[in-house]
């Protein structure tokens, strides 16, 4: 995946790729830290699987949804096919979850032994494998609706939308420019980032 990710640096940083690269490590999926336990992809699998098929047969294949989707033509097939493509992950999950394989591992599983998790130093808070910088200008110079998948704000923190809907980008863009109004001077680093 390809993103765009903006990050607030001092004004009077010396190094401005030295600062981003500080605020970016601990996001780096490179970096190693101590063994922990993950849940294995087979957690669920079979029960979504089975949701799958019902949700195809409830409410339409999903692959000619999605079709559907790309091809739209209309305001009124746009609000149709986004209410079928809701639909469809509503019939999907309620079918996972009443499955009696819900909630536990393949027992056959190669990945995990049927335990259901495996042992990991992956970091779990892994954000981006490469990046590079594509601009650094005074964020005040940013156009208003200026939005990047993703924020580093000057503590440290990661920040992106919870949600792919609309409702989780307008809070997270909200949240990005009163972070920016709070550091009127501060230089927005514009990243290109791959995961
Ligand atoms: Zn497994």
């Amino acid at each position: 995946m390809l993103f765009l990710a903006l990050a607030l640096v001092e004004p009077g940083a010396a190094n401005v790729e030295e600062h981003v690269a500080q605020l970016m490590a601990p996001y780096s999926m490179h970096l190693m830290v101590p063994e922990h336990r993950r849940e294995c992809y087979c957690v669920n699998a079979e029960a979504l699987a089975f949701g799958a098929v019902e949700a195809d047969q409830e409410v339409g294949d999903r692959d000619e949804l999605w079709n559907a989707h790309r091809a739209r033509r209309s305001a009124r097939e746009t609000v149709w096919i986004g209410d079928a493509l809701k639909q469809w992950d509503r019939v999907r999950d309620e079918a996972a979850r009443a499955h009696p394989s819900w909630g536990r591992p393949r027992p056959q599983c190669g990945g995990c032994g049927g335990t259901g998790y495996y042992l990991s130093t992956d970091n779990p808070h892994g954000k981006w494998d490469s990046y590079y910088i594509k601009s650094v200008v005074p964020h005040v110079e940013l156009p208003d609706d200026f939005g990047t998948y993703a924020m580093l704000a000057p503590d440290g923190q990661w920040r992106q939308p919870h949600r792919r809907t609309r409702a989780a980008y307008e809070a997270y863009w909200s949240e990005c420019r009163s972070i920016m109004n709070a550091h009127p001077f501060h230089l927005a680093v514009v990243m290109g980032c791959h995961a």
